[in-house]
């Protein structure tokens, strides 16, 4: 852990924003409390100035350029990619340019209350996309009001939520050494809801739910509504014509030219009170400079003070999801609904309808794979892999296969700028290495997805890079 300097303060602005972080916060404190040192003193390293680069052209980095800019600073944002938006990608098939379907974030929650307002403020507009849940288990198929949980694991369920409300750090730190499959038969879930839960929560985070901490996935469910299999958990809106819409709208508000594509970084260098950042072919010097980009690829940035042990094997650790989402255009919507979507137990794992409430007859179904699941269907050539999705939904209609027009696929474990879809924090990880990793480095500033309340959402990448903008404009 970086000591943290002398001479800062934690003052009564800095406790009122810490009071509005609420697990991200309380993972910081507990990791401040277990050094002894006070949470605001790091930050305070990173004292404003009126120059930023900016690392990545996700939501976070995005987001912070777009308030920093409208600040007044000056900002360059550098992004590896030959287009922004990261892990945020709309795609249209030549075949079907009037529908639109998203190979990366999908949907926005209603209590994703900093995208929304970032899409108000930009004069986005945002439609419904919430589906109903059809289970194919075992071969059945079972349409929505068809399936449920049984009485025991509702039981189960709702004393562990009563209990979660009385957790004290400590008990958070237990439930934290845990993983969520194992944490589901402790507290006396039935064996079948459990594997149905292992399908449906392996889709939020991207792999089976024997690897995911515990306390990460009661962080997100606790006050969902677990057990209603048509809960929507989050999963209720989407910009009308791509999420890409948003993106475009961010980049838009930048100072022409502050947005260099097809620009990885190389190396950050600190001297004098000035960052360095360099590509391959150009140097780039601010006051300050923001790190968006994902944990995954900090390690292959060369940083001079060099970034401490203990962080650069954080990022090491941490591992991100394993998702394939392959897009398939049908010439007709055989599906049994507009809001269709089936949680599966074969290898395609969840289907949704993506082009929901846009203009027919053609539509797109969205096959979205996770872990080694995803490893398989990604593995497959593009021929086997379509075998495989419309095997799969011959139990939804034997139409499928006629249908299809062309699928396009995103294996996001492949993706040289992730290496995987989102961060997955493993049992006993949250608590020692997330606070390491949202540490400042000198006048360097981390956000992304990995580090925020809302950890594995686009909101979590717009709230990361709100922090970060205000931790400067303060
Ligand atoms: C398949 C999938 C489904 C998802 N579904 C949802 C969903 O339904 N709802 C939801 O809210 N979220 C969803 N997400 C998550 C959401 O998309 C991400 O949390 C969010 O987009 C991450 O934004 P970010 O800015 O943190 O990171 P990124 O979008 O990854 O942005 C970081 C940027 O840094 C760039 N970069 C990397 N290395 C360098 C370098 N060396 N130099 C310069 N630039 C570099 C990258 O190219 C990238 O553009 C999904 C993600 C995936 C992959």
């Amino acid at each position: 852990m970086n000591p943290a300097p002398q001479d800062a303060q934690t003052t009564t602005k800095d406790k009122t924003i810490l009071a509005s972080l609420t697990r991200r916060a309380f993972l910081v404190n507990a990791a401040i409390a277990a050094c002894g040192l006070p949470l605001y003193a790091q930050t305070k390293a990173a004292k404003p100035t009126h120059s930023c680069i900016v690392v990545g052209a996700g939501f976070a980095g995005l987001t912070a350029a777009y308030r920093l800019s409208a600040a007044g600073w000056n900002v360059t944002v550098l992004e590896a990619r030959n287009r922004p938006g990261g892990r945020v990608w709309s795609h249209n098939f030549a075949q079907a340019p009037e529908l639109v379907c998203e190979m990366g974030g999908e949907w926005i929650g209603k209590s994703h209350k900093q995208i929304r307002a970032l899409a108000e403020e930009l004069n986005i507009p945002l439609e419904p996309h919430a589906n109903r849940v059809w289970l194919l288990q075992h071969g059945q198929l079972h349409g929505p009001g068809d399936w449920g949980f049984s009485p025991e694991s509702h039981s189960a369920w709702q004393r562990f939520v009563e209990q979660y409300k009385h957790y004290t750090d400590q008990d958070k730190r237990h439930l934290d050494q845990y993983d969520w499959w194992t944490w589901l038969g402790k507290i006396g879930m039935t064996d079948n809801d459990r594997r149905i839960r292992e399908i449906m929560d392996s889709t939020d985070f991207g792999e089976s739910i024997r690897q995911i901490s515990a306390f990460s996935v009661a962080g997100e469910y606790v006050d969902a509504d677990y057990l209603n299999p048509q809960s929507t958990d989050e999963m209720d809106l989407h910009v009308r014509g791509g999420n890409t819409l948003l993106i475009k709208a961010l980049a838009a508000h930048l100072t022409p030219g502050a947005l260099h594509l097809s620009s990885p970084v190389k190396s950050i260098t600190q001297r004098a009170g000035r960052v360095t950042v360099s590509t391959a072919s150009e140097k780039f010097t601010a006051d300050s400079c923001i790190f968006a980009a994902p944990a995954s690829v900090l390690n292959s940035v060369q940083f001079d003070p060099p970034l401490s042990p203990a962080k650069s094997l954080a990022a090491d650790e941490l591992e991100y999801c394993r998702i394939i989402k392959t897009q398939m255009l049908f010439d007709r919507r055989f599906w049994p609904a507009e809001d269709f979507s089936l949680m599966s137990d074969e290898t395609s794992h969840e289907y949704f309808h993506s082009t929901q409430g846009q203009p027919g007859p053609r539509g797109i179904l969205c096959s979205y794979a996770v872990g080694d699941k995803a490893d398989v269907l990604a593995s497959q050539t593009k021929v086997d892999r379509q075998f495989q999705l419309m095997h799969d939904l011959n139990a939804v209609s034997p139409d499928a296969a006629a249908a299809l027009i062309d699928t396009v696929d995103q294996p996001w474990q492949d993706d040289p700028w992730v290496h995987g879809a989102y961060a997955l924090y493993r049992p006993g990880q949250s608590f020692r290495i997330r606070p390491l990793l949202e540490q400042p480095h000198g006048k360097v500033l981390f956000a992304g997805e990995h580090i925020a309340d809302w950890q594995g959402f686009m909101e979590g990448a717009v709230s990361t890079g709100e922090i970060a903008a205000q931790h400067l404009l303060r």
